[in-house]
């Protein structure tokens, strides 16, 4: 196995060049364009991996999946339901998803940036400090590590340039989508978009994803089977944003992307992937890992479909 991911890798690396590193916020331009690195870890817990998997890089989007996660532990799947839609957007991350007439709970998704909004609003908690960390304690809980933690660096620099994601908030609120108080619910999508992780650590989360909610090895269950059929379906269809539809085609696993140049991918029953990669297409997904990804899946018949 090992040999095939190191084949692999350097076969794909090259793809990298296409790619542009994220520049929307200073901190992230400084990432290096050709780091690559995978990371798997297999449903009975075998552990593989290649290249640059121990780089640290920001979760950024990656967050999503957990935080929709969090929602639907706290409140249960017919609420979130209610509050957030699951239709695909085939529109960009940070997108005004629909005309301003017609901006419902419907037509926002959990897989982009209005979605990820109302969901923080929907973590429980006193504050919005107590409903961050709990939801850093469900991230440290899937992805196996209990030091991970929030990139100050990053988070500084999303709270300083985030005034895309405050005119989305300020128009959910504007809309009755939105509750409490803009910069609150803001500080916490801004802080959950900063922390810190390498390959392992979305290979883990993607393991307890593809097994129905139980930990790798120890069997420990963190949520019901029933969430993660609901994760891994959103996932399917919006999870690598408006280039959802070609990765179904290419890789056709449940996966989702982050600008810091992460994927963690879910192979129903089988495995969970993690890969780094940052330079980035004009989706912001990463060139040379959805190649690898692409590659892998043609070598081990991952597609589900
Ligand atoms: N922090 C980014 C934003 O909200 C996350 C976007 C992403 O990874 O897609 O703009």
């Amino acid at each position: 196995m090992e040999e095939l991911l190191e084949r692999l890798l350097e076969e794909c690396r090259p793809a990298a060049k296409e790619g542009r590193v994220a520049d929307y916020i200073p901190e992230l331009a400084k990432g290096d364009p050709k780091a690559l690195g995978l990371y798997i870890i297999g449903s009975e817990g075998k552990r593989s991996w290649a290249g640059d998997c121990r780089q640290t890089f920001t979760i950024q989007s990656i967050v999503k999946p957990i935080l929709l996660l969090q929602a639907l532990l706290d409140n249960g799947v017919e609420f979130v339901m209610r509050r957030v839609g699951v239709e695909a957007t085939g529109k960009p991350f940070d997108a005004i998803n629909s005309g301003d007439q017609s901006l419902d709970s419907g037509n926002i998704n959990p897989m982009v940036n209005m979605g990820a909004i109302v969901m923080c609003s929907l973590i429980h908690g006193r504050s919005y400090d107590e409903r961050f960390q709990r939801l850093l304690g469900l991230t440290r809980r899937l992805a196996g590590d209990q030091e991970i933690d929030v990139d100050e660096a990053v988070y500084r620099s999303e709270k300083s340039h985030g005034s895309k994601n405050r005119a989305l908030a300020y128009l959910l609120k504007s809309h009755g989508l939105l509750d409490d108080d803009v910069e609150e619910v803001l500080d916490c999508y801004f802080r959950a978009c900063s922390i810190q992780v390498d390959c392992r650590a979305l290979a883990h989360i993607g393991a307890v994803l593809s097994n129905r909610g139980r930990l790798p090895v120890s069997n420990e269950r963190i949520f019901p089977g029933a969430m993660s059929r609901y994760v891994n379906a959103i996932l399917m269809t919006c999870g690598m944003y408006d280039g959802s539809g070609e990765f179904a085609l290419r890789v056709g696993v449940p996966a989702k992307s982050g600008v810091g140049g992460g994927i963690m991918a879910v192979v129903p029953t089988r495995m969970g992937i993690g890969i780094f990669g940052p330079a980035l297409d004009r989706k912001g997904n990463s060139v040379a890992g959805i190649k690898l990804l692409e590659r892998l899946s043609g070598e081990l018949h991952l597609s589900i479909f």
